[in-house]
């Protein structure tokens, strides 16, 4: 039963305006905005003060963190402009607690820099959010999914898994669901995995080829939530990974501690043994985490 007034709707085939096959793609990662935590919520030993160190309780603020909350901006030869997640909404740079609630807004220490929120940077690539055609969304977690009002003309693309577990799941704000920043009539598609379509890509058992030319891949990634994906874009001469939160850091792939509490661990280390085998195959790929405050400045500001 679900319990909110937005539907998807299935989507069994490729969005048009694909490009012929082998088709390349231009990826700009862009800092939609930070939040704080100890480190120990995005690494985590675990043991007995796996929950207390994971809210930071007897961890010094010189242990916490300003982690990225990213979003990327893949630009494709014939569908344009394609966004991967929205970050934080602009308002939440005055006034967090309008867009992410009181409760979250004060649990997870969020900032945006006043003009540098997401539609802000595609205005200044001369690309307007009201018009944007193509979102993808990793999964649908708050700090995925709060700018997502500022783009009411494109098509948003999820998980099938996703979907459910995001509207139709019990007290979905204490799984890190915030109903009210999809709860639109906007163009929701979700995607089977299970599904005919679904192909194998490198080490990913199930991707789904968002264009048809291969250019955009969203592979299922669970474990961190019930219908995680990350998305592989083809550069012109290797692939860039957007892992999404399926890894929070890049040490995670060289084996550090996992995150303190994905939805399902066994999926969350299936899903990194998925990444870890792409790293290995393909060593010059360019694999992008989910929130890593040390990695995030390595990146360059365009890949193509
Ligand atoms: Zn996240």
């Amino acid at each position: 039963m679900s319990k909110v007034k937005a539907e998807a709707k299935p989507l069994t085939a490729p969005l048009p305006r694909g490009a012929k096959t082998g088709a390349t793609v231009t990826v700009e990662p862009l800092l939609g905005g930070e939040v704080q935590a100890p480190r120990a919520y995005f690494e985590n030993r675990g043991g007995r003060f796996r929950v207390p160190r994971m809210l930071g309780i007897g961890t010094p603020r010189s242990q916490w963190v300003w982690a990225p909350v990213p979003a990327f901006l893949i630009t494709h030869p014939s569908a344009g402009a394609v966004l991967v997640d929205t970050a934080f909404h602009g308002s939440v740079a005055a006034k967090p607690a309008a867009n992410l609630g009181r409760i979250v807004a004060r649990a997870s220490r969020a900032r945006v820099e006043p003009g540098r929120d997401v539609p802000a940077q595609l205005r200044e690539r001369g690309i307007d959010a009201q018009k944007l055609e193509t979102v993808v969304l990793t999964h649908l977690h708050f700090d995925h999914t709060s700018g997502i009002s500022e783009y009411p003309n494109a098509t948003f693309v999820v998980a099938k898994r996703e979907w459910e577990a995001a509207t139709t799941g019990d007290r979905p704000q204490l799984q890190g669901y915030m109903t009210a920043h999809f709860d639109y009539l906007f163009d929701y598609r979700t995607v089977d995995f299970d599904a005919a379509g679904i192909s194998s890509y490198a080490s990913f058992g199930r991707t789904f080829d968002l264009f048809g030319d291969g250019s955009i891949r969203l592979a299922f990634t669970p474990g961190h939530t019930p219908g995680h994906c990350s998305v592989i874009a083809r550069l012109s001469d290797r692939d860039l990974v957007i892992a999404g939160d399926a890894i929070y850091t890049h040490a995670q792939l060289d084996g550090a501690d996992p995150p303190p509490a994905p939805a399902d661990m066994h999926n969350w280390k299936r899903s990194l043994r998925d990444l870890q085998q792409f790293a290995r195959t393909y060593p010059h790929a360019v694999i992008v985490p989910g929130h890593d405050a040390d990695h995030w400045p390595t990146l360059k500001p365009l890949y193509e």
